[in-house]
């Protein structure tokens, strides 16, 4: 029997509306994008063009602003590394990386990067609901700094950044606002205008569009100005060398165009059964923000006295994560969860739930009848 899927905050399924969109251009239209002298290139390259205009659209941004890459790992890398190496290079005036202790592990290393080629780096502490302290950022923020980077939505706890405040903040100091929106597209309205957003990363299968596809959103107005992070045939705007991968470009396309739509309605229908899944639940309580104001269908659950692998080990029937990362073979709390103040203790016993699209609400019955009797079970075993 396969597993009933709650971990949409790890990958989404691709919607099946996706892989149909994407099959003609793995068989019969494999052209590379690129190749202007006939029409498997060109036919290629028209549809990769209405794939950008198509994920543009989700972010109110410019289809000229979007760069392919391979995810928002990539993107993230871009972003920071790039922004930060520009400014060297070109200016040499401002040294100073802004960023927040509860984002990706990407943009934490990203930053810890430039940290050893001699950029000064500061990680802002986050508040127990996970929010960055705006009055924190604004002592941070100054005439040295590059780059602040916030994600819009945490990944582990649905944290929801208030990210208009802290692109005023940035642009009123002359820096570049980056955010990480890989959790955030398709689910929550993002606009990078009203955010006064400078660069903005996305990851197709965040969205239940293909893996090993990404954007990074780049501000033309006024211009946001990278180095690329790789040598080559200058494709992207010269950002980003390399074929665009046009079968996967075309995927996260159609499924931009498949979440803008219905963003609304399914962020209200994926609440209900947020609350219908922890309705009951014996001794659990909520990591992170409030439902009514967190990343629609994540759930972060602190279950007392109980082991969260060994709760996963006893329900095999459901698919979701700990609130840890197996790093280098040790176990090791989640950071995040240690960020928001949890004890390691705690965080060992923290579980991450993460509905989607295809979440019916026989499903949530089903996984809250399991996780009633697995926990009830774990706590007599303990
Ligand atoms: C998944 C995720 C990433 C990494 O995206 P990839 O496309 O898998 O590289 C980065 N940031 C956040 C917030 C994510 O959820």
């Amino acid at each position: 029997m396969t597993p009933l899927y709650l971990d949409c905050n790890a990958t989404t399924p691709v919607d099946p509306v996706v892989v149909d969109a994407m099959m003609p251009w793995f068989r019969e239209q494999f052209g590379n994008p690129h190749s202007v002298n006939h029409t498997f290139g060109t036919d290629a390259a028209a549809a990769v063009e209405d794939a950008r205009r198509s994920i543009a659209r989700l972010v109110g941004a410019d289809a000229r602003e979007i760069i392919f890459t391979s995810g928002a790992t990539e993107s993230n890398n871009l972003a920071i590394k790039g922004a930060a190496r520009f400014e060297r290079r070109m200016r040499g005036r401002r040294n100073r990386i802004i960023t927040v202790a509860s984002e990706h592990k990407c943009v934490l290393e990203s930053v810890k990067a430039l940290e050893a080629e001699g950029f000064a780096t500061d990680v802002l502490p986050v508040g127990t609901d996970g929010t960055v302290e705006t009055e924190r950022l604004a002592r941070a923020l100054d005439d040295d700094v590059i780059l602040v980077s916030v994600m819009a939505a945490n990944n582990e706890i649905g944290t929801l950044q208030p990210l208009a405040d802290i692109g005023a903040m940035t642009r009123a100091c002359g820096a570049l606002f980056h955010c990480d929106g890989a959790q955030a597209a398709g689910r929550i309205p993002l606009d990078v205008n009203t955010a006064a957003i400078d660069l903005m990363s996305l990851s197709g299968h965040k969205v239940y569009g293909p893996k090993g596809i990404g954007v990074l959103y780049v501000r033309r107005r006024p211009r946001a100005r990278i180095e690329p992070l790789f040598s080559g045939g200058g494709q992207e705007r010269t950002l980003r060398s390399g074929t665009v991968p046009a079968p996967l470009a075309i995927g996260f396309g159609k499924a931009a165009d498949l979440a803008a739509p219905r963003q609304v309605e399914e962020a209200t229908r994926l609440d209900t059964l947020a609350r219908a899944l922890i309705n009951g639940l014996p001794g659990v309580s909520l990591n992170g923000p409030p439902l009514d104001s967190r990343l629609p269908g994540n759930l972060n659950l602190l279950i007392e006295g109980v082991d969260a692998g060994h709760l996963i080990s006893r329900v095999p029937e459901l698919a979701f994560s700990t609130g840890s990362a197996c790093t280098s073979a040790v176990v090791e709390p989640s950071y995040v969860l240690r960020a928001i103040g949890l004890t390691p203790g705690q965080a060992a016993s923290s579980i991450r739930l993460g509905i989607g699209r295809f979440t019916t609400s026989d499903d949530i019955a089903f996984a809250n009848e399991r996780l009633t009797h697995a926990i009830n079970r774990c706590r007599r075993e303990a």
